[in-house]
């Protein structure tokens, strides 16, 4: 009987997951999949990206384990591309590698005193918060009253709830304990959100405004005075939504309550200096206008400049993809160059999610993506049949990637991890209390004693 093909798919986020369920789905030519995975556990953005406080979002975790329950894929977990395997091992492993490495860093602002102590990129402080283990040690001060926010999209709003959110009410959810801890000793009062351009451009999602209205003592402000005032003429639904919301939100009456924190949306600012003597302390912002270019609505400076105090400045001002080691890499987009899929210039190797298409859409747009993706894949691969027809081919796959790198997490590691830490979080109230450091994950999925935690990290 002929073998499958047998794929590598490099990132275990939503779009390796999505890209891994059309190769299963795909009725000729058969495919297997190992989904390799850096970390110790898998859901990418899932688990270390969506905010603790959207649980429900958080919920398609349990899509992946039905995914992972089909014959066919194997999961993987702390096997690093370019630490413990190589693009050119892999392309002679497997008949195709699927790279799901999504955007690992942070677009800069490019504005002097950006790497001041207290500024800090929104991947940094969103790691933090989700116990990725790479982010534990990440300082986030909250010792001043005001923190700012830039960047008038999603992940913005996400920093910004969290940190005007009573952590009375992030007990209940799986916000990592040291980040806990921090925000209940926050000093912060008031997060101001610095969007460039204005409402009607900023990218946020109606649903995450309205939610805003949920929170408790906390008051939304808009600024400056009429900036809502924007005829809904020419506005798209989802615009007109917003500033709807928006509207609504402004126009509730103040909290009464002493401790009430305040978000404050101010439109029409960009950062042009951080400014400290060591950490941060202010960020002078320029006043903009709005202005037409080729029928885009941009942001000129007026020439005015305000000056805020602040202790943390958080840059939300979208993700950038890295290059991977030997792939073809278009520098200014932060994407791998691709064909429906296809690398161009690459070797049986194709793209998925945000390192194909940037950091865009929610994580059902990975569906559609991967199936392009595995439809490509799967008609340049169709005729030329498994480079290895062996049946023990996974046997021996497995037991290479154990020689690369011999504390491999499968799937039975990460369910001890899984079932440690909701265990844990059954105690408390909580879907799962997370392990934050990578020994302790790997102890967990393997019975091997952690080595002791280091106190500063
Ligand atoms: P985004 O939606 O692209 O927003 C980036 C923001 O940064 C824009 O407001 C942009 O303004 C601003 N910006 C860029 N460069 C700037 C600069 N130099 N100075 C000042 N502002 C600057 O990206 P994101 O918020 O990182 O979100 C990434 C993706 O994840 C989006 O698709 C988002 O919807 C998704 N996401 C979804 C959820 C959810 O569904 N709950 C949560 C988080 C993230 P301009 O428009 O002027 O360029």
């Amino acid at each position: 009987m002929t073998q499958p093909l047998h794929v590598a798919v490099i990132g275990s986020g939503p779009s390796g997951f999505y890209a891994a369920d059309a190769l299963l789905a795909a009725a000729e030519p058969k495919a297997r999949v190992d989904l390799l995975e850096r970390l110790p556990t898998p859901w990418g953005l899932v688990r270390s990206g969506v905010a603790p406080d959207h649980p429900k979002i958080k919920s398609v975790g349990g899509t992946f384990e039905q995914i992972a329950a089909r014959g066919g894929l194997r999961w993987f977990g702390n096997v690093e591309l370019g630490v413990d395997v190589t693009r050119e091992q892999l392309l002679e492993a497997y008949d195709a590698v699927v790279y799901a490495v999504g955007t690992q860093t942070d677009r800069r602002l490019d504005v002097p005193g950006e790497e001041l102590p207290g500024s800090v990129a929104a991947t940094d402080v969103v790691g933090w918060y989700n116990g990725h283990p790479h982010f534990t040690g990440v300082h986030v001060p909250l010792r001043a009253d005001r923190a700012v926010v830039v960047g008038n999209g999603n992940v913005a709003l996400d920093v910004a709830r969290m940190l005007v959110t009573d952590v009375a009410d992030l007990c209940s959810t799986d916000t990592a304990d040291h980040a806990l801890a921090a925000l209940a000793d926050s000093a912060v009062r008031e997060v101001v959100v610095l969007g460039r351009r204005g409402p009607a451009q900023a990218t946020f999602t109606t649903l995450e405004l309205r939610e805003l209205g949920d929170l408790r003592d906390v008051d939304v402000v808009v600024r400056p005075a009429g900036v809502l005032d924007v005829p809904d003429a020419g506005l798209t639904p989802v615009v007109r939504r917003n500033l709807a919301a928006l509207r609504t939100l402004a126009a509730r009456r103040p909290s009464t309550e002493p401790r009430a924190r305040r978000l404050v949306f101010s439109s029409w600012r960009s950062p042009v200096e951080i400014v400290g003597d060591g950490r941060v302390e202010r960020v002078v912002v320029a006043v903009n206008k709005p202005a037409d270019a080729d029928g885009r609505v941009v942001a000129r400076p007026t020439g005015d400049t305000e000056e805020l105090a602040t202790g943390l400045v958080v840059r939300a001002v979208g993700y950038q993809g890295v290059p991977v080691h030997g792939l073809p890499f278009d520098a200014l987009a932060g994407r791998i160059p691709h064909e429906q899929g296809r690398v161009i210039g690459g070797d049986r190797e194709y793209v998925v999610g945000w390192i194909k298409r940037g950091p865009t859409g929610v994580i059902g747009t990975n569906k559609k993506d991967a199936r392009e993706t595995v439809g490509r894949l799967l008609a340049d691969l169709g005729q030329r049949g498994p480079l290895d027809p062996s049946p023990d081919r996974p046997a021996r796959l497995e037991a290479w990637l154990r020689s690369r790198q011999p504390r491999l997490v499968t799937d039975l590691g990460w369910r001890a991890i899984d079932g440690h830490e909701r265990a844990v979080g059954a105690e408390q109230g909580r879907p799962r209390v997370k392990l934050v450091r990578t020994d302790d994950l790997l102890a967990a999925a393997s019975d091997v004693p952690a080595a002791p935690s280091d106190p500063t990290s």
